[in-house]
């Protein structure tokens, strides 16, 4: 099973991935954690590239990189794994180009699914949770922890309307959307059904 996990900075989503790791342990169900950008060797340089580019990396530039980064993660890690039958779990994966680069920056959003569907090779997720919540909540979170200068360039508009584009994308039957202001374990517990349905 391949399992996405979505949603803005600061939702909690690192969080909710370390209770699925240890359900998934619990369970005996081999899994892969993962992430993107940055889930392989190349990613990780895509990653840092990316984040801290020490220049101005124009828009096309930075998408082809997030789908350099993806495709490298599909085919050398998420499409091995899962035909081992192993449980691959992934901190973000194409929704969050449709909703950064597409809703927030504006890219026309069949042209990325165009991309992305090369990129994947046509790789759609069994699951993807949503977790939400409005982005000033996840700003201020991202702000205690001190990740907040890298962020301040990106207005609070620009994270509105990638909020927006995830609860659009999230209408499709893929996904589960979870409230994002609950308690931890509260959220965690809303995953866990989920998990059991797709365990089924
Ligand atoms: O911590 P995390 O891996 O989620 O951070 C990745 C960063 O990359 C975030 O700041 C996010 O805004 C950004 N990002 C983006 N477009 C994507 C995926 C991530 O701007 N498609
Ligand atoms: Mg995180």
């Amino acid at each position: 099973k391949f399992i996405t996990i979505e949603g803005i900075e600061g939702s909690g989503k690192t969080t909710q991935i370390k209770y699925i790791e240890e359900y998934l342990k619990e369970k005996n169900i081999p899994h892969l954690i993962t992430r993107e950008p940055g889930g392989t060797v190349l990613g990780k340089k895509i990653r840092e590239l990316l984040l801290n580019p020490g220049y101005k990396v124009v828009p096309e530039a930075e998408i082809l990189l997030y789908l350099a980064d993806r495709a490298q993660h599909v085919g050398e890690k998420i499409i091995p794994h899962l035909e081992k039958g192993v449980w691959v779990i992934s901190d973000r994966y194409f929704d969050s180009t449709l909703a950064y680069q597409g809703y927030g920056r504006g890219f026309d959003i069949n042209l990325l699914k165009t991309f992305i569907t090369f990129a994947t090779r046509g790789l759609v997720p069994d699951l993807t949770i949503l977790i939400d919540v409005p982005p000033e909540e996840g700003l201020a979170r991202i702000k205690k922890r001190g990740e907040f200068d890298r962020l301040e360039r990106e207005a609070l508009e620009f994270h509105r309307r990638v909020r927006e584009g995830f609860l659009e994308i999230a209408k499709d039957y893929r996904f589960r959307r979870v409230d994002g202001q609950k308690k931890p374990k509260e959220i965690f517990l809303e995953i866990k059904r989920f998990l059991e349905e797709l365990n089924g």
